[in-house]
């Protein structure tokens, strides 16, 4: 079985190196973008089993990044901010993000939330497979 793909956008270097080394140990296939641009043409090429998506992007924000990703396809995205205000939680919540975690974060909870979503959505859609 082919691993996992997940996204991972950030466009700090050593956050985004950090989170794509833990992921990669989990065995997870990653690909990453720096902006939203990129990740929303890598989105719409090579479609990933699920995002993680810092909200601090440069141009295109991380919220308008997940809005114009989620009004094309339906994909888990979860949100990592530097943020700290309640309110942030709410609008990624609002936009359609699945979780949200703000920094400084726990990687292991990261992963372990990651995990719970793809086999959440694997539980799903095998489901919706029993039906037909
Ligand atoms: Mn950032």
């Amino acid at each position: 079985m082919p691993a996992t793909k997940i996204l991972i956008v950030e466009d700090t270097p050593e956050n985004l190196y950090v989170l794509q080394r833990v992921f990669r140990k989990e065995g997870f296939d990653i690909v990453t973008a720096i902006n939203g641009k990129e990740a929303i043409a890598i989105v719409a090429e090579n479609l990933p089993s699920l995002i993680l998506l810092d909200m601090q992007l440069p141009e295109l924000s991380g919220y308008d990044t997940a809005k114009l990703i989620l009004e094309r396809t339906p994909l888990p995205i979860v949100a990592i901010t530097a943020d700290a205000f309640p309110e942030d939680r709410e609008r990624c919540l609002e936009l359609g993000c699945v979780a949200y975690f703000s920094k400084p974060y726990n990687y292991r909870e990261i992963v372990e939330t990651v995990r719970e979503i793809l086999s959440e959505t694997d539980r799903r859609e095998k489901g919706e497979d029993d039906r037909d």
